[in-house]
């Protein structure tokens, strides 16, 4: 409630006395002075609630638009405790019957920021956090968005980060190195609905697509397709002109890579840094990358050759010169040949 006039002053000042009388020992106002428990009332019933109880943060946020109803907004390129945390990205889908986000930023004063941000331009509540996997950088925020009653969805296989020794003292370490933007009430939210498929839903006017990724970049990962825009929320899993993290669902990934590329993707949001320029070849260079790593560890799994001499007998010469082929080939190409086995 803002004190727009003194009559509003007025009122407000009545209706404490009269409170006070009423609830006598149960009023915490009445052993304050008037004015200060006036301001209090006051500061607990300003229009953004969540504005007195997070440290604001000062970085450039701005709200992105990359399809009809689909914004993101983009950190800056650093290491995690760079530019007040904001180094990861969040995506945001506006519909008629709630906002859906993806990610939740490295901190919750930024997810608080970000919050400020999408009530500029909707009043819609925040219904869901669908969340890419659980590293520092994209979950610190949940709990701003947990308080707004959003249901956070999560990919299986993320208690292996939640339940570990890294995810507490990280938490603890950035308490430090993010002060106050991380502090003692900050914690790790845990999700509302764990998925191990695909997923579709359909919020208001516009339906989504969950693909599971699995054990990927992370112990877990997932990605968000918007079908009525068409773009394509990647997580940590895929950037553009770089080797993708490729996770344990490889044949259906294979699969939704093959009908995106005929569905054309128009924006491709990875978790850090820019929008990509041009999605389609991204997706055509995952989707290629992808067959290929399935077709020559089939060919192990077959043979029954084991996993390190079938990697080592494989012509990687087209993608080792690309961005995170040292991170990632060797993992993925071990994800592939254990979800063929299964197969
Ligand atoms: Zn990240």
């Amino acid at each position: 409630m803002k004190l727009k006039n003194s009559r509003s002053v007025f009122y407000l000042f009545a209706a404490m006395v009269i409170s006070s009388v009423v609830i006598g020992s149960y009023c915490k106002t009445k052993f304050m002075p008037i004015s200060d428990a006036i301001a209090a009332e006051a500061s607990d019933k300003t229009s953004t609630p969540v504005k007195s109880k997070y440290a604001d943060v000062d970085v450039d946020m701005k709200l992105v638009k990359v399809g009809e109803h689909s914004y993101y907004v983009q950190g800056k390129a650093g290491i995690a405790t760079d530019n007040a945390g904001f180094i990861s990205n969040a995506g945001v889908v506006i519909t008629d019957a709630g906002v859906v986000l993806f990610d939740a930023l490295g901190t919750p004063s930024l997810a608080n920021k970000l919050l400020q941000k999408i009530r500029e331009i909707t009043d819609q509540p925040i219904v869901k956090v669908v969340v890419s996997h659980y590293h520092a950088d994209h979950i610190y925020g949940l709990q701003v968005f947990k308080e707004q009653g959003a249901e956070i969805i999560a990919p299986d296989g993320i208690y292996e980060y939640i339940d570990s020794e890294v995810a507490s003292s990280r938490l603890e370490e950035r308490q430090f190195s993010l002060d106050p933007w991380v502090n003692e009430n900050t914690y790790i939210v845990k999700p509302d609905t764990i998925l191990d498929d695909t997923e579709k839903f359909t919020v208001g006017n516009i339906d989504f697509t969950i693909n599971v990724i699995g054990k990927a970049h992370s112990d877990a990962d997932l990605t968000l397709f918007v079908e009525n825009d068409k773009v394509l929320f990647t997580g940590d899993i895929l950037f553009e002109g770089r080797v993708p993290f490729i996770g344990n669902h490889t044949k259906h990934w294979l699969e939704t890579l093959q009908s995106l590329e005929t569905n054309q993707v128009t924006a491709l949001v990875p978790g850090h840094g820019p929008a990509a320029k041009d999605p389609q070849k991204a997706i055509t260079l995952t989707r290629e990358y992808l067959a290929y790593m399935r077709e020559k560890m089939a060919i192990a799994v077959e043979e029954m050759i084991d996993f390190d001499e079938a990697y080592k007998e494989v012509d990687w010469s087209k993608y080792a010169k690309l961005p995170a082929f040292e991170a990632a080939n060797r993992r993925n190409a071990f994800q592939v040949y254990l979800s063929l086995e299964l197969e």
